[in-house]
């Protein structure tokens, strides 16, 4: 057993990273100065896309694709009930209706075909999310929305740097949103991007970033002076700082070599458990490449004597970072009391009876994933029929 506990992630600070913030402290501007636009000019490189917009948190960015893609009273929105409750509280925040479509057992991502079925005419948009990093079946979303008018936004909280067939995740549907919490793939402490490769969204979302407040003289309908500014739409202040900003751009840099000690990780705990009787590893699809924010195993209840909590405790008395992602969003208190008490995914509920986390983030040593593989198998073989 190791004698310190071990986080399922967490973030990776150099002494470079905390010299950029140092620098924006001491300069003029704090907060929307110019480091927020080389973050997102980087950002949107990096990702392939025309524009980004910094946000302050992933949550503020799925809020702010939703009002860019006019979701409102009576729209429909599908996504998943496997994600964090954010991907659906978005369209709620908007007055629509968030509608859960069931997972592929397999890859644990939302099912294009169970998206299909709930299609209606109040359908406005779709919310797929990148679970655990691995890029969902876009060729078929895009195509299903194509058919009926549906904007796409990409949840890709888990994906920074996934590609699907030979695109990054960020340049492929009408918007893509992400977020540099300290358990992410690079950090800002709180902090979000959208992504997007149209000029109109990227003017509704920087809009909304801001009070829907514009200084553009270009876009404006009046001009009382060279003080005017208009507030055009309804927005919030989900500003992100410069001091958030500085820090998102140099982490920024190392997000190719965090990301390969992720896949490196991952790697191991795959070679190390595909032959443990007692789990179930995670499919990877062809022609896409993980981003791995998270390494999901299934526990076999068919092949222990004892449920996945047991399992879950032994971990956790090991020492080792165990969580699991997630709850169905529809399970919820909140969302039993508002209307969701009939609704069951099945692959989603057996998912997630099944699901542990295991640690992983790229500041782990070889040998603090040694302990992880060493733990898991004791666990399970103790607890073994
Ligand atoms: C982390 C996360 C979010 C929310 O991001 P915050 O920056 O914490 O607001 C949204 N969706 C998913 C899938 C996430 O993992």
């Amino acid at each position: 057993m190791r004698d310190t506990f071990l986080p399922y992630g967490r973030q990776w600070l150099d002494e470079d990273d905390v010299q950029a913030v140092v620098k924006v402290l001491q300069s003029d501007y704090l907060t929307t100065g110019p480091v927020i636009a080389e973050f997102e000019k980087a950002f949107a490189q990096y990702v392939g896309a025309k524009y980004a917009v910094a946000i302050a948190n992933g949550t503020a960015a799925l809020h702010a694709a939703c009002f860019a893609a006019g979701i409102g009273e009576g729209d429909e929105v599908i996504t998943t009930p496997i994600t964090f409750a954010a991907s659906a509280n978005c369209v709620l925040y908007c007055g629509g209706t968030p509608v859960f479509a069931d997972i592929d057992a397999r890859t644990y991502n939302i099912d294009p075909e169970e998206i299909r079925k709930r299609i209606t005419g109040k359908t406005k948009a779709i919310i797929p999310v990148h679970f655990t990093g691995q890029p969902c079946e876009m060729d078929k979303i895009t195509e299903l929305a194509r058919k009926h008018n549906l904007i796409v936004i990409e949840d890709a909280a888990h994906a920074v740097g996934a590609d699907y067939k030979g695109r990054m995740v960020g340049g492929i549907s009408d918007m893509t949103t992400f977020s540099f919490h300290p358990v992410k793939h690079i950090t800002t402490g709180e902090g979000g991007m959208i992504t997007t490769n149209s000029e109109e969204l990227y003017r509704r979302l920087l809009l909304f970033r801001s009070h829907g407040i514009t200084r553009d003289k270009s876009l404006m309908q009046g001009n009382h002076g060279p003080w005017y500014y208009e507030q055009q739409a309804l927005g919030y202040n989900y500003r992100m700082t410069d001091i958030q900003a500085a820090l998102g751009l140099s982490q920024l840099k190392k997000a190719d070599r965090f990301l390969a000690r992720r896949r490196e990780i991952a790697e191991m705990y795959t070679r190390a458990f595909t032959d443990c009787p007692g789990l179930i590893v995670p499919y990877q699809q062809d022609g896409c490449h993980s981003g791995w924010h998270l390494y999901m195993i299934q526990v076999r209840l068919d092949r222990l004597s004892c449920d996945r909590r047991k399992i879950y405790e032994e971990l956790l008395q090991e020492n080792i970072g165990v969580n699991v992602h997630y709850i169905p969003v529809y399970k919820h208190p909140y969302y039993q009391d508002n209307g969701y008490q009939a609704v069951t995914c099945r692959n989603s509920e057996q998912f997630y009876e099944r699901a542990i986390t295991l640690p992983l983030f790229p500041k782990m040593a070889n040998q603090d994933v040694q302990d992880v593989i060493r733990s898991v198998k004791h666990v399970l073989e103790r607890n073994g029929k």
